[in-house]
């Protein structure tokens, strides 16, 4: 049976038509509006447009934020506070006649990586996402660890440095305050000014440096901008040799937008990974660029949606 897989990111909200194979016969996208009422408008016409002429057993949000999955909806949701608190199953499956499931962003684009990509031939997966922020998902024995209250898997909001900068979750010197593309963008900014002098100062004197810039500048060979990738790549790798140490995963699959930066970013953090990890744990994780892109939310949730109208076994709340 085939599925709708919403993705609703800080941007945008994307819908697709998923078949069980994986495959997305139809995709719509609506821009994500900040208020309430307006974000239900939006995520329902993309259900309601996307699925129109096919035949679909359920749906499934994947959305930002910690998800309380016995209630349906996000508690807390730093990049998008418009989600928090809204009744999200309670306010959409009546309208959609639909099975509704609601689950945080990156434990769906893990489940997606799972079931169709670089974690498609294993049984125990982490996955990482670096984007504005750092989102994480862990697939053990095949079954997608969610916690007590499906809010597990925050891998992003792991310490590494107690000290460190202030994230955007409150706390000081989580993962994604340290290796995050915000994280890669604060730290070249502040490197542009000590070095005017690089292909990174340079640009500081025309316009802000985001984290896409520093990806390009490494690319054209500017040292300063591959040592914020490197030093990116290496506080990804301490947090990923604790996670190779905790879950003894066989894939380790790091996606999300800052992974345009590739092997600039995982090479030191592999390095990392050997030095910090144990064995036998670090010696069979295979520390690897996911591969779905940005289609791993939409088709994770997808399937997700599949698992739960089948087998009961995902269904949220129930
Ligand atoms: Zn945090």
């Amino acid at each position: 049976m085939n599925a709708i897989g919403v993705d609703v990111g800080g941007t945008k909200i994307a819908a697709g038509v998923v078949t069980p194979e994986g495959e997305i016969l139809e995709e719509v996208r609506y821009p994500t509006p900040h208020s309430p009422g307006t974000l239900i408008d939006n995520i329902f016409k993309a259900i309601k447009e996307v699925g129109d002429g096919h035949e679909v057993g359920g749906t499934c949000l994947a959305v930002p934020g910690f998800v309380l999955a016995h209630e349906n909806r996000v508690v807390f949701s730093p990049n998008l506070h418009a989600v928090e608190g809204i009744p999200l199953k309670g306010e959409l499956e009546p309208k959609i006649g639909l099975p509704l499931t609601i689950e945080n962003d990156a434990n769906a684009a893990a489940w997606g990586e799972f079931r169709f990509g670089a974690g498609s031939e294993v049984d125990h997966l982490v996955f990482v996402t670096l984007g504005t922020g750092i989102g994480g998902g862990v697939i053990t024995h095949g079954v997608l660890m969610r916690g007590a209250q499906g809010s597990g898997g925050e891998l992003g909001h792991v310490t590494i440095q107690a000290t460190g900068p202030r994230c955007a979750c409150g706390n000081h010197g989580c993962l994604e305050a340290l290796a995050s593309g915000t994280a890669i963008g604060r730290r070249a900014r502040e490197l542009a000014i000590e070095t005017p002098d690089s292909a990174l100062g340079r640009l500081a004197t025309k316009r802000q440096i985001l984290g896409e810039d520093v990806t390009e500048l490494a690319r054209e060979g500017d040292g300063v901008a591959l040592s914020v990738l490197e030093e990116s790549g290496r506080w990804l790798g301490v947090g990923l040799a604790g996670f190779v140490n905790i879950f003894n995963p066989e894939v380790v699959a790091v996606g999300g937008g800052a992974m345009e930066a590739g092997e600039l970013i995982l090479e030191a953090a592999r390095k990392e990974v050997v030095l910090r990890a144990r064995s036998p744990s670090r010696d069979l994780a295979e520390v690897k660029v996911a591969t779905l892109g940005p289609k791993s939310g939409l088709l994770g949730a997808a399937a997700l949606a599949r698992d739960a109208s089948s087998s009961g076994e995902y269904l949220l709340g129930a």
